[in-house]
């Protein structure tokens, strides 16, 4: 039988790594440059949570869930995203008990059942940060910039900010109808989805990527014109702040996201030449989402982005991620005693904090000078039965091939310090 990674799956390889640690990495250092915090939730959860806060009627929660009963007989879904779990445990475990607002960051898989392509995938990779506790559009901006110096700090440079308010209770339901009331006449000209959309979640209508249901987006009411006084101050000052930033950002009236939890602002942020799935990072705001999952009513913010799209946007503007170490140091050995002598060398060498490694099968000093090179390694320390005896070590320094021959106990300390010759 002949296994196969499951379809949108995919292994992240050793040559691959290099990528991968320059995205978590910066990830990490620019969150925390941020003060935020960082949280794990579990992998999967009570499949409830979801329904209720991704919402009943989207894609996520119709047809792309990883659902299954466990051994007792519950509901378990693999997490489809990180917002519902994080304010899960925000409510469970009385985070609104600490200073607010709480500025928190992730890192981790989600799974979705999607159709897989370029930069989709089942299982696929965030990084996710939320505020908790505040609703003042200078948080908004704020959560921006997280992901904004994320991209920079990892070097892209060609990326498109979008920005929209998807309103409130308050307002959104008045835009809702008067959505659905210009969409009547139009029906013709809209797919299938867009037809099902026009029944379940009329917002989504706007964000059909079909041809001609753009266009007919296009021309449809804007919500910009109907929010209430509160949506409209709150979406002014976020515009007027991001304005003093002076980054550029576009105000994109069919920008709704795919979660019904959404309030007030929304963004995503798009990248040039990835195919068809360009968004890097979606986010926005959810007012109501705490309370809805059992926790005190709390604002809060936050945004997802996909790791896979970060790196397929890096290699496509010819990013080189900084290369992953390699160990310091190849142990060579002839012969049985020197073997013995090897093993407790790479030993002391790791306890004095220099990376060591060596092949171990008894092979020709040919043959391990040759893995010496492909592993990278800047030195090898060759042992052999005279080497034992005299109680030296010969160094090789395998950048110009120079060889030297030193007493066994300073060898550590050259190869640490680099000072072979
Ligand atoms: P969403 O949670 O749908 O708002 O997505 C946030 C970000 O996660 C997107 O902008 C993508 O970068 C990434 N993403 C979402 N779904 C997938 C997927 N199936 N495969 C890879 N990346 C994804």
């Amino acid at each position: 039988m002949n296994y196969r990674a499951p379809r949108g799956t995919y292994d992240i390889l050793p040559e691959d790594q290099a990528h991968w640690r320059h995205v978590t990495e910066t990830t990490r250092r620019v969150c925390e440059l941020f003060g935020y915090e960082q949280i794990d939730v579990p992998v999967f959860e009570q499949t409830g949570l979801f329904e209720r806060s991704v919402g009943e009627s989207t894609d996520i929660v119709e047809k792309e869930m990883y659902t299954f009963l466990d051994r007792n007989e519950e509901r378990m879904t693999l997490r489809p995203e990180f917002t519902a779990g994080i304010c899960r445990a925000y409510a469970e475990r009385k985070l609104h008990g600490r200073p607010q607002p709480l500025r928190l960051f992730t890192i981790g898989p989600a799974f979705r059942y999607e159709r897989p392509q370029a930069g989709r995938y089942r299982q696929f990779y965030q990084i996710d940060v939320e505020v908790l506790g505040s609703q003042d559009p200078a948080i908004d901006l704020e959560v921006m910039q997280v992901a904004w110096q994320i991209y920079e700090a990892v070097g892209i440079k060609n990326l498109s900010f979008q920005v929209n308010s998807t309103g409130c209770p308050v307002c959104r339901p008045g835009y809702v109808e008067k959505l659905r009331a210009w969409y009547a006449d139009r029906l013709d000209g809209i797919c299938a989805d867009c037809a099902r959309r026009y029944e379940q979640n009329p917002l989504r209508l706007l964000d059909c990527k079909k041809e001609a249901c753009r266009a007919i987006a296009d021309e449809a009411p804007r919500i910009a014109d109907s929010l209430c006084d509160e949506c409209r101050t709150h979406f002014d000052r976020l515009r007027s702040y991001l304005d003093d930033l002076g980054r550029p950002y576009e105000v994109n009236h069919r920008l709704v996201r795919g979660f019904d939890y959404y309030t007030k602002t929304v963004f995503e942020v798009w990248a040039e030449g990835i195919g068809a799935q360009n968004a890097v990072c979606g986010g926005g705001r959810y007012d109501g989402l705490i309370g809805m999952v059992g926790g005190p009513e709390t604002p809060a913010i936050g945004f997802a982005s996909g790791i896979e799209r970060i790196i397929l946007t890096m290699k496509q503007e010819g990013i080189e991620p900084p290369g992953v170490p390699k160990p310091r140091v190849f142990v060579a050995y002839l012969g049985a005693e020197a073997k013995s002598a090897a093993v407790v060398l790479a030993q002391e060498l790791r306890a004095a904090g220099v990376g060591a490694t060596a092949l171990w099968e008894d092979r020709s000093l040919k043959a391990q000078m040759r893995q010496a090179d492909r592993l990278g390694a800047a030195y090898t320390l060759i042992i052999g039965e005279e080497e034992v005896r005299n109680g030296v070590v010969m160094i090789r320094r395998m950048a110009d091939s120079t060889q030297a021959s030193v007493p066994r106990s300073e060898a550590v300390a050259a190869v640490k310090e680099g000072n072979t010759q």
